[in-house]
């Protein structure tokens, strides 16, 4: 095909297509973003890692981040079964810069932003549209077929689609490529509450993982509003034992952490409730002639250490960087994004080791680093987001607790 209509077709108008499309239209690229909702949408996962700082500080987007008054989020904390409360673990600690200060956003203000970006440096945006299929010309994906919400049909095409459709995994699921996680199967319940505790002073924005019985686990996340965000990970046996109805599952658990209870007893939940299961996966591969993957719609782990919007900022801006050195030297085979499929899976890797760690009933932080003093740095430098190190030692100490998952051999290029 001679004739493009644009240099790039991003599919999915989340953190990583918007990311992936705001870079690529300032490099100078044609650029259209197919999006099937309208923006702003809902979306589940709302606590940052402090390492987001630096796409969102690339994008231009950190002074309206706090402009718009996000939770700050200065820390994390683990709160044991019992209730008892470990002392936050504060970022500014680890690493004295404006990224240890991260954020708690409602994902529909934080996610418009970010497209709105896109918008503004030159993308074409098509909310309302879903993609259908890929169109393939002698091997090579050449565009994609859409449909309107009017019901209207038609094709678009780009030599390079981006799949950016999150857990929808619109490319894996057309060229079968999902392979799940062979442990990672755990299902979360989620919904939000308003007058709920909040700690004081910079614990307040603190993001709370509190331990239920047999490693299934709390988050709450204090969102602006007076609201929070409070979710339940667990297996699914355990989750769904006795009962289906999720307001009786949350009723349940509740009352199986002190500390939650303690929150909650006198805030009032609201909203749906809303829940997700076997959700770990990665992609056999990355990319393939005319087609790379980002975000959620090339992988995800978990939501245990809020690695996803990170993941799905930093994939964004890798993206853009490698697909415009393809429509420079206007090869756009599956080769041009080994690098990409190799730094990513080596980063993935890291958060991966670490949340096999995190569910293995022998592991314990605390326990780690009374052993291992010196590997507090490097755990540190997971928890934030600096993860694409070599963290050799790190899962070498580790593995006195806990099993290091081998590396999973896929994600790569096709
Ligand atoms: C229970 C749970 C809790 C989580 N908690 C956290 C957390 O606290 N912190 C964190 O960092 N991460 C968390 N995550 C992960 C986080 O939500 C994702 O990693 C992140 O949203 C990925 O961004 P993305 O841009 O890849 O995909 P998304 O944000 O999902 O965006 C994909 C977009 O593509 C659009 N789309 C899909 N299919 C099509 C199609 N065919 N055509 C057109 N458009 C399409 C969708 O409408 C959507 O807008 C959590 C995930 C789960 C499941």
């Amino acid at each position: 095909m001679k004739d493009y209509d644009y240099d790039t077709i991003v599919v999915g108008a989340g953190p990583a297509g918007s990311t992936t499309s705001a870079l690529l239209a300032e490099k100078g690229h044609k650029v259209v973003m197919i999006e099937k909702d309208k923006f702003p949408r809902y979306h589940v996962g709302e606590s940052l890692m402090p390492f987001c700082y630096f796409t969102l500080e690339r994008l231009g987007l950190v002074e309206k981040m706090n402009d718009i008054g996000f939770t700050k989020k200065f820390s994390v904390q683990f709160v044991t079964e019992d209730g008892s409360q470990s002392k936050p673990f504060y970022f500014f600690q680890h690493y004295d810069h404006p990224s240890s200060t991260t954020w708690q956003v409602m994902r529909s203000e934080f996610d418009n932003l970010i497209m709105e970006k896109a918008r503004n440096n030159g993308t074409e945006i098509r909310e309302l549209t879903k993609a259908k299929s890929l169109i393939k010309e002698d091997g090579n994906v050449v565009g994609i077929n859409v449909e309107n919400d009017a019901g209207k049909a038609y094709k678009i095409t780009a030599p390079i689609v981006v799949d950016a459709s999150g857990r929808n995994t619109f490319a894996q699921n057309k060229l079968k490529w999902k392979k799940k996680d062979p442990k990672l199967n755990k299902v979360a319940t989620w919904t939000y509450f308003k007058g709920a505790l909040k700690d004081p002073g910079l614990d307040a924005g603190s993001t709370t993982v509190a331990y239920l019985p047999g490693k299934g686990w709390f988050w709450y996340i204090p969102l602006e509003g007076d609201i929070v965000s409070v979710g339940i990970v667990a297996e699914k046996d355990y989750i769904f034992s006795g009962t289906k109805d999720l307001a009786e599952i949350f009723k349940r658990e509740i009352q199986n952490n002190e500390w939650i209870k303690n929150h909650l007893e006198s805030a009032t939940q609201f909203g749906k409730y809303w829940s997700t299961g076997e959700y770990s996966y990665r992609s056999e591969f990355c990319a393939d002639d005319g087609l790379l993957l980002v975000g959620d719609a090339f992988a995800f782990l978990d939501p245990v250490f809020s690695s996803g919007v990170f993941l799905a900022l930093k994939s964004g801006e890798m993206a853009a960087d490698a697909i415009s050195n393809a429509l420079i030297s206007k090869d756009y085979s599956a080769n041009q994004f080994e690098p990409y499929g190799k730094e990513l899976c080596h980063g993935i890797e890291s958060m991966r080791a670490l949340v096999y760690a995190f569910y293995d009933d022998s592991f314990s932080f605390a326990d780690l680093i009374k052993s291992h003093p010196d590997m507090r740095s490097d755990l540190t430098d997971c928890l934030i987001g600096d993860v694409f190190k070599d963290f050799t030692k790190l899962f070498g100490a580790v593995s006195d607790f806990a099993n290091v998952p081998t590396k999973l051999p896929h994600g790569l290029v096709a």
